[in-house]
């Protein structure tokens, strides 16, 4: 796919690796449906889009708490298409699976699981019609491999490999490719919050010796949007941590 003037919606986009995709996909010349929950984009992130000369539109929801098929009709007016879906948003809510209160696994669940299962549903309703499109799922390693104190976080991200799969084969007839990242530890706001001493130990887990960036992660959103014969994958992003 020829990334120039397609329209490429990524949900959480205003810090991080969302952040990073939207500046990637803007300078490769697609135009950005930008989503976060504040009412309006920082000052900071407009005049780096500015100075990119970024084509975008920021659409601001909450979408653990947005009717997701009015956010994706609103979302697909801005442009009258939405060429690449990017579920990006996603939060933890780290504990020891006997202390996980059940609001821990129902927050998370819901953004990092529902919120892409019903969005990609009202999406794809669209892209169906236009027989092309392309979504991305934002997964993780520990959805492939588990991580002790993220059972919550773990089983979404793995639903999210499984939801890949089923909907790629679904949606494959009409032209649409649905794909999977699966980052390793990337230097975010989501992995500042740890402590030196975990930092340190999965430091030592790195092949690669250091944390990814944001930015790698969305060269390898620019890479599935681009290549048109690859569907159903989940592509791991992690230094080698667990290959
Ligand atoms: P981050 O916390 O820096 O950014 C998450 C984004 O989601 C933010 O822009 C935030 O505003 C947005 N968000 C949170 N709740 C929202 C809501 N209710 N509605 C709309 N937006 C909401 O995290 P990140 O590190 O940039 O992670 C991005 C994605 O990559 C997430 O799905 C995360 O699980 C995944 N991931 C990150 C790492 C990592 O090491 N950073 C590793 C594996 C997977």
């Amino acid at each position: 796919m020829e990334l120039k003037n397609k329209v490429v919606l990524i949900t959480g986009s205003t810090r991080g690796i969302g952040q990073a995709m939207a500046l990637a996909f803007a300078k490769a010349g697609a135009k950005v449906i930008i989503n976060g929950r504040h009412e309006q984009l920082s000052d900071e992130f407009k005049a780096i889009l500015d100075s990119e000369n970024a084509e975008y539109q920021y659409l601001s929801a909450d979408l653990a708490q947005t009717d997701l098929k009015e956010f994706a009709k609103k979302a697909w007016d801005l442009y009258g298409k939405i060429d690449v879906l990017i579920n990006n948003a996603g939060i933890n809510r780290d504990k020891m699976l006997i202390g996980m209160r059940e609001a821990d696994f129902d927050q998370v669940i819901n953004l990092d699981l529902r919120v892409p299962f019903f969005l990609t549903k009202a999406i794809i309703k669209k892209m169906n019609k236009e027989r092309s499109g392309v979504v991305i799922n934002m997964s993780s390693i520990v959805g492939l491999h588990g991580n002790a104190g993220q059972a919550n976080y773990a089983a979404a991200k793995a639903g999210l490999v499984g939801f890949t799969k089923a909907a790629a084969r679904e949606a494959a007839m009409r032209n649409i490719r649905v794909n999977a990242i699966a980052p390793g530890m990337i230097n975010t706001d989501m992995t500042a919050e740890l402590s030196d001493r975990v930092k340190k130990n999965i430091l030592e887990q790195i092949p690669l010796t250091r944390l990814g960036e944001a930015n790698e992660v969305a060269e390898t959103a620019i890479f599935l949007a681009q290549n048109d014969y690859i569907t159903g994958q989940t592509i791991v992003v992690d230094g080698g941590m667990t290959m």
